[in-house]
């Protein structure tokens, strides 16, 4: 059977799409840009589900969609299991997509293993790359990464007989650079036939309460290691005098240093910050996998071997409790220079 396109879910919740929807975008924009060189009518289609969200497909052209795929219906408002996967699965067997992209959401991670099993295709959850197989054998193939493991390796997963090949992917890792003001598409409006009895009963929805900062957001990240243990203090002062937020290793964090809302890596968050300064951190790959992609990494530890110094752009071998102080000094003086 003959499938097309590269299908992505955009999650949203009261019409606001999570960010990681732009990011697939994107990726999908450029698989399917190196695609077109042999098959020009392959497409990035966006799948959106919900209720009263006709008027966001635009945002959705313009970070990259060429089509999108709308099911709007009351008994889409909220997400649910049952029912979301019934409809991306009735999609799916109408209209073939040879590809289905899924952000590694708390929903997603939810909905990609239901729909994988329901139309019996392979799934490869919590990526962190996906490319066209280099190998230029198969143009539509795509080759997916992800950590295998424990984080110590990276495997690379095809899905060669089972279509679509799907993949739940990171917040986070993947750049969301396309965007095109004012870019359009074409808007196919599926009917939501589905009147089954559902074994879920929707009552309310609590928004989980926010502590804290969003480390995920961040410009300026101050992280701190088993290394800092007892002086996160000081980490908190420094974020404080330079506009950052304080985040952790899985080491500070099980030694209750700080919560694992604001731990770093595989089994924790990925960040891009503007500046990450990794403070006291061996450099674990676990930790490493979370962080690798921020633009600017400063890494502080005594150890001169440490594997942190492979992911840092700066690496300065010293006790970071001595070190930390003069380098906020000079990070405020830059500030203050790029305001003046
Ligand atoms: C399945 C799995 C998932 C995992 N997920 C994660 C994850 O999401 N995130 C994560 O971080 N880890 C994760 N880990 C754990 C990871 O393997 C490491 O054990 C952990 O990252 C180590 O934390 P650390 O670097 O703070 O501590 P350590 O490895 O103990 O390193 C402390 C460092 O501090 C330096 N140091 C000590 N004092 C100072 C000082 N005064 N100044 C400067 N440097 C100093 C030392 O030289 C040392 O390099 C995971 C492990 C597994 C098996």
């Amino acid at each position: 059977m003959e499938t097309k396109d590269i299908y992505v879910f955009a999650q949203q919740t009261d019409s606001v799409f999570e960010n990681v929807v732009f990011e697939l975008l994107s990726e999908a924009r450029k698989l399917c840009d190196t695609i077109n060189v042999t098959l020009p009518d392959f497409k990035v289609v966006a799948l959106l589900l919900g209720y009263s969200v006709k008027n966001n497909v635009k945002t959705l052209f313009e970070h990259g969609a060429d089509r999108v795929i709308v099911c709007d219906h009351p008994n889409l408002a909220h997400y649910s299991t049952e029912k979301y996967t019934d409809v991306v699965s009735q999609i799916i067997t109408t209209y073939h997509p040879d590809s289905l992209l899924i952000g590694a959401t708390v929903v997603g991670r939810d909905l990609a293993p239901r729909i994988a099993a329901r139309v019996d295709t392979g799934l490869t959850a919590d990526a962190t790359k996906i490319e066209i197989d280099p190998t230029g054998e198969h143009p539509t193939q795509l080759w997916i990464t992800r950590p295998a493991f424990g984080g110590n390796l990276f495997g690379t997963i095809v899905c060669p007989n089972h279509r679509p090949q799907m993949s739940t992917i990171r917040p986070n890792v993947l750049d969301s650079d396309f965007f095109q003001h004012g870019r359009t598409g074409e808007i196919l409006e599926l009917e939501y036939k589905n009147d089954s009895e559902s074994l879920v009963k929707f009552l309310s929805r609590i928004p989980k309460e926010e502590h804290g900062v969003n480390i995920a957001k961040a410009r300026i990240i101050f992280s701190g290691g088993r290394g800092m243990s007892g002086h996160f203090d000081l980490l908190e002062e420094c974020a404080r005098q330079v506009g950052g937020v304080v985040a952790a290793s899985r080491g500070a964090v099980d030694m209750g240093e700080a919560p694992k809302d604001v731990q770093v890596g595989q089994t924790g968050k990925t960040v891009r910050p503007t500046l990450y300064i990794a403070c006291g951190i061996s450099g674990a790959v676990q930790h490493t996998a979370g962080m690798d992609k921020s633009e600017y990494i400063i890494a502080i530890n005594k150890d001169p071997q440490a594997a942190i110094f492979s992911v840092a752009t700066l690496g300065i071998v010293g006790d970071a409790l001595e070190i930390l102080p003069h380098l906020v000094e000079e990070i405020q003086k830059l500030q203050q220079h790029s305001e003046s």
